[in-house]
């Protein structure tokens, strides 16, 4: 009889906490329904605005009220790292590693990786690297890891982890073996500046064992051969070129007529340049020919080119070239000089304006060839052909 009796007093007792339970819960409930849209619809409005301070002010309110959300958190990092706070960001990340609200390893791993980032972003390569070191054994964020140590190495010209890195990111999908080939060529060439030509030979033979179409190890074999007054074979070298990919012949052609007027063969040169020429129209090579043409072969002769030429390549460099051409002839009108010289320097602006080489990924546009864009950092994205386009 006692128990009964206990029950019937215990079981309302039950449902009162309860109901005190679910007010409590409800009143928590209603009161984020009602605050924290609000503020972070704000947050979001500003961001659509422009306006990442305010954005980041609202955020940083929103989470010294509810630190428990660790994922708003996260973008607060973000935002701090896109606007250049890196110590804000540090701070917070390491506010949130050692904070109550990370329950599994993997939420902690994806924290460590965004201090990296942190890191990464203020140039403290080396801390960056010790973190992401140790995540190359996290279940789910090894690969992440791995990507941005490779970004690091690149960014610190570490060229030998880089390789390692690349060869352990390689999958079926993406083999990195233009990126490999690449790193390779940067050692061959940091041993070719130290004259170390048998350590330079052998990163060269890495990068066309990796990447036959490696176009920059044979410029740079080339070279090499040039260097070591191997003028024949540095010919023979920069001819491959033309097989693993023509649109970089225009890179080469001076240094391959320097190496035939070493063998005193200027006109053979000139032939095999004249050529490419006609074989590849779109090549930015007029310019360089008809100059080399005018100083090694006779003024005619370039002249005759140039009338060629513009007629399948009509460009302003060309333009400009044929004003500049009949200016200096003996019996061209002194008076129509002056008009006649500004012709030639509006074509030569236009041109100067127009001749850039351009990112094929993100369309960075540059006086000066790179082969890894500095804009998006892709290797081999740049057209090394940078007539007008
Ligand atoms: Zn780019």
């Amino acid at each position: 009889m006692n128990i009964i009796v206990l029950w019937l007093l215990v079981t309302p007792l039950f449902f009162a906490f309860g109901w005190f339970a679910g007010r409590i819960d409800m009143k928590t409930v209603i009161k984020q329904a009602k605050s924290l849209p609000q503020r972070l619809f704000d947050s979001v409005d500003a961001l659509i605005d422009n306006k990442t301070g305010i954005a980041s002010d609202n955020l940083r309110d929103i989470i010294e009220q509810e630190p428990q959300l660790t994922e708003l958190q996260l973008s607060l990092g973000k935002l701090y790292r896109n606007r250049g706070e890196n110590d804000l960001a540090i701070k917070l990340h390491n506010k949130l590693l050692n904070s109550q609200y990370l329950f599994s390893g993997d939420e902690k791993d994806n924290v460590r990786l965004e201090l990296a980032r942190d890191f990464q972003h203020a140039g403290l390569i080396d801390r960056a690297e010790s973190i992401l070191l140790k995540l190359i054994n996290s279940e789910l964020y090894s690969h992440k890891a791995q990507d941005l140590l490779l970004d690091i190495y690149q960014q610190d010209k570490n060229w030998k982890d880089a390789i390692d890195t690349a060869k352990r990111l390689a999958t079926s999908d993406y083999s990195y073996h233009t990126e490999v080939a690449q790193f390779n060529c940067e050692l061959a060439q940091e041993a070719l500046i130290k004259s170390d030509n048998e350590q330079a030979l052998k990163f060269i033979n890495y990068a066309l064992e990796i990447n036959r179409k490696c176009v920059r190890a044979n410029l740079l074999l080339g070279e090499m051969y040039f260097a070591q007054e191997n003028y024949n074979q540095a010919i023979e070298t920069w001819q491959l070129i033309e097989k693993q990919n023509y649109l970089y012949l225009p890179m080469i052609v001076e240094k391959m007529l320097d190496a035939y007027m070493k063998l005193n063969k200027t006109k053979e040169g000139l032939t095999l340049i004249k050529g490419y020429a006609t074989l590849y129209p779109k090549l930015n090579l007029c310019d360089f020919l008809y100059q080399k043409l005018a100083l090694y072969d006779n003024a005619d002769s370039a002249l005759d080119y140039l009338k060629e030429t513009i007629r399948v390549q009509p460009t302003s460099k060309i333009a400009a070239i044929m004003v500049d051409v009949y200016i200096n002839r003996e019996n061209f009108i002194p008076e129509l000089r002056h008009e006649a010289e500004m012709v030639k320097n509006i074509l030569l602006k236009y041109n100067e304006k127009l001749s850039n080489f351009r990112c094929g990924r993100c369309n960075f546009k540059s006086k000066t060839f790179f082969w890894q864009c500095p804009a998006c950092y892709e290797w081999e994205s740049i057209n090394p052909n940078n007539s007008e386009n």
